[in-house]
């Protein structure tokens, strides 16, 4: 399955399906299937009659069969990558569609390599007490629109590791992409220990009230968080949920504008501003405001927006109409406010994509919308501050914390601003870096759980402990 057009009959719907278009041409990729309730129920009963025998091959032979399957990805990968460029609008390069597949690999990788003993918490005259992490059962994934395939990964990367089997629900608008992986990493998994079930909402809402699933792992919007958490709390189901954010980034007052201005922007434009963790709200003191907000203006100039196929592009569209609209919204508002508009802020009015130009808003007060909202898009307000007091009380004062970062060529300073800030990672001189073997995971409104690292596999299992 290394070509695209193998990898679209694999998954495009045979009969009736829903058209999946291209958000940055309005081309029709394919029609996706549309499954329901029905086929849920088959994907949970088939998931959960296999999930014995694939927790008795054990950990070795699991970590094997997730190399392999890290294997299919990259044997895979230029298609994989083609799909998702297609369906979600991410260009090819930069840090998009490659870099996306590359990092399910990764991941896949990563979850197959750590270690999970059992830990020794008491050994002496009295006895001794172990801690085990045992299956937990079917593992019900329900994702986003933004990284369809990554995430996905990460879900179930960690899932399989620890002997469950999966049943996942992508988002209506990207279920291609997920459809795909999974159709590569069926290629190599045992038949039924991953299903995905690309349906609606009512298939995400039977999933997480489901008496036959144990687990949900969930990464969306904190608004479905909530209702996930109300319809899975009749079976007291295991949950891990990524939320949404509003990672605040500060600037430290002698923080160099020219050195971190790349980063800072990649910080915020990752994915077109479509990630969980980019920086969303950027705090500068006053002393180099005018800097910073020139240097990114600069770096802002340089990067190619456009269509995913075209190599060129670092940048795409908003993924589709709904999050188009956000954006022009909450940039308008700003606009109406007094707000700066430094650079963008005028989509062009016909065009066939959900193009929004890379936009900085300056001079812009801290309860404007276009802050005080998660935008999750190429807008990113820039906001002044004087003292760093302010600025950290500025940064914890929404109810949300994913992310943040703290800029400074002083790493003691930093770390210093960092302990104060509510949110779950705190980078320094840097910002949304996630990495397969350090725990990620949100603060307050953005979610409880941990992913990754030994934590992550933790998350995935059933704890008991061993005691005699
Ligand atoms: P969303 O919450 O609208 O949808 C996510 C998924 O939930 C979709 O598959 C959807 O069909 C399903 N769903 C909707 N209602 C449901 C219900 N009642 N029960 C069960 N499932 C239901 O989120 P989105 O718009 O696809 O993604 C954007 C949001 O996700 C942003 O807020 C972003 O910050 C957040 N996000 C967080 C992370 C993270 O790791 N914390 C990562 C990516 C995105």
């Amino acid at each position: 399955m290394t070509t695209y057009s193998d990898l679209l009959a694999a998954v495009a719907a045979t009969g009736e399906g829903r058209d999946i278009h291209d958000p940055a041409t309005g081309d029709l990729v394919a029609a996706a299937p549309v499954h329901t309730v029905d086929d849920l129920e088959k994907a949970v009963a088939a998931a959960r009659a296999a999930q014995p025998s694939w927790a008795a091959q054990g950990h070795a032979a699991r970590r094997e069969v997730l190399n392999r399957a890290a294997d299919a990805v990259d044997a895979s990968a230029e298609a994989l990558a083609e799909l998702l460029s297609r369906e979600q609008g991410k260009p090819l390069n930069g840090p998009n569609a490659r870099f996306e597949v590359g990092g399910a690999a990764a991941w896949l990788r990563a979850a197959a390599a750590f270690d999970l003993e059992p830990e020794v918490l008491v050994d002496d005259d009295g006895g001794r007490a172990e801690l085990h992490f045992r299956p937990l059962g079917v593992v019900g994934a329900i994702g986003p629109w933004n990284w369809p395939m990554m995430i996905s990964v990460w879900q179930l990367a960690p899932a399989l590791r620890m002997g469950n089997t999966v049943v996942m629900k992508p988002s209506e608008y990207t279920p291609l992409s997920v459809l795909a992986l999974a159709a590569v990493l069926n290629q190599v998994l045992p038949a039924d220990v991953l299903h995905v079930v690309s349906g609606g909402r009512d298939v995400g809402e039977t999933l997480s009230a489901h008496p036959d699933v144990d687990k949900i792992m969930f990464t969306g919007s904190t608004a479905t968080g909530k209702a996930i958490i109300r319809s899975s709390a009749d079976t007291v189901k295991r949950l891990t949920l990524e939320l949404g954010g509003n990672d605040a980034g500060i600037v430290l007052p002698d923080a160099d504008p020219q050195a971190i201005a790349e980063d800072l922007f990649w910080g915020a434009f990752i994915n077109t501003g479509q990630t969980c963790a980019a920086m969303k709200r950027l705090y500068v003191h006053t002393d180099i405001y005018d800097d910073v907000v020139s240097a990114l203006a600069d770096v802002a100039a340089r990067m190619p927006m456009g269509v995913g196929l075209d190599e060129s592009n670092v940048l795409g569209p908003l993924q589709n109409k709904a999050q188009y609209n956000i954006v022009a919204n909450l940039v308008e508002a700003a606009r109406d406010a007094g707000a700066r508009i430094v650079v963008g802020g005028n989509p062009e009015a016909e065009q066939p994509g959900y193009f929004y130009p890379t936009t900085l808003v300056a001079d812009i007060d801290n309860d404007n919308p276009l802050v005080a909202q998660e935008q999750f898009g190429p807008a990113l307000p820039i906001i002044r501050y004087s003292t760093v007091d302010e600025a950290v009380a500025m940064a914890n004062g929404l109810d949300v914390g994913l992310g943040a970062s703290v800029w400074s060529s002083d790493k003691d300073a930093a770390r210093e601003v960092a302990a104060r800030i509510q949110a779950g990672t705190v980078w320094i001189n840097k910002h949304g870096a996630v990495d397969p073997r350090v725990p990620f995971g949100g603060a307050k409104q953005s979610g409880y759980g941990l992913e990754f690292g030994v934590e992550g596999l933790k998350h995935l299992g059933a704890p008991q402990v061993i005691s005699y």
